[in-house]
């Protein structure tokens, strides 16, 4: 079977191998964010993903769980703000920067969310950890007078990503079907079910939500504008692609586009431009 490089170990080696500027990994730096009364940001630079957390007086919710290396930090930073238990951790989609925590989180008596596809997946990639609650469009998690609303509508970066949103806060935690900043493009992970022309029907869906504050799956806590202009971003990639290739580009030149124009680097190529190429052509 061939193991997806973006989750287990092997992750690891890919994002070395991108840039000696983060080759600290995973001593990577974590803080914690507050984006407003009750919900912070476990965030760091580029790798792991975004971690977001709410606060009530019934316990913890989190989205996603980073990698099992960041858990202790996690903890830690998390008992700055709270001496609440992890109650619930909602994975956005199997990879292992998301999801590599689960397996310490579950042993703290937390139980662990995702889409049935995503959970599919970490079973497939033999990943520790499986959620034990799953959904398939919808699911609504109460909590300490909070509601926390999660959605499914249908394949992005993978064919598993759920959104989480956040009504009391129009707050929307987006895993990776949206990334923010030029370190982070869109990651179209074929082999997990990604796929570029479903991504930004998804995304119309996701749109659709009365949010205005977004949680990207990599990158700084931005707004709903920018989510569109990623969405914008991947149609006219999308088009590049398939213009390039009907005018007979080369699989070369197309990648040197992307590169230049997408900011995509070799996790980026390598898990997306066979597929790119194939769905555009
Ligand atoms: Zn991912």
């Amino acid at each position: 079977m061939k193991k997806n490089i973006w989750s287990g170990a092997s992750v690891l080696l890919a994002f070395l191998f991108l840039s000696s500027a983060h080759s600290q990994f995973p001593a990577v730096e974590l803080e914690i964010v507050r984006v407003n009364d009750d919900m912070y940001v476990i965030h760091n630079e580029f790798v792991p993903g975004n971690v977001t957390a709410l606060i009530t007086d019934e316990g913890v919710l989190l989205v996603d769980a980073k990698f099992e290396a960041n858990y202790e930090r996690m903890m830690e930073l998390l008992g700055t703000v709270t001496d609440q238990p992890v109650r619930y951790v909602i994975n956005t989609h199997y990879h292992s920067d998301h999801s590599g925590g689960n397996a310490l989180f579950k042993m703290i008596g937390a139980e662990i969310v995702a889409s049935e596809q995503a959970r599919y997946r970490m079973v497939d990639d033999n990943l520790p950890g499986l959620p034990n609650f799953t959904l398939e469009e919808y699911a609504r998690i109460h909590i300490g007078g909070k509601v926390v609303e999660m959605y499914y509508f249908g394949a992005a970066h993978t064919d598993g990503d759920v959104v989480v949103y956040f009504p009391e806060y129009r707050t929307l935690a987006a895993g990776d079907m949206f990334t923010y900043g030029d370190a982070t493009p869109q990651l179209i992970d074929y082999r997990g079910g990604g796929n570029a022309t479903a991504w930004t029907k998804t995304l119309d869906g996701v749109l659709q939500l009365g949010f205005e504050t977004v949680i990207p799956g990599h990158g700084e806590i931005t707004t709903k504008a920018e989510m569109q202009n990623f969405r914008e971003s991947t149609v006219r990639l999308r088009t590049r692609v398939r213009e390039m290739s009907r005018q007979g580009s080369s699989r070369e030149e197309i990648a040197a586009m992307l590169r230049d124009e997408y900011h995509w680097q070799d996790l980026m190529m390598d898990m997306g431009l066979d597929g790119i190429l194939a769905e555009m052509r």
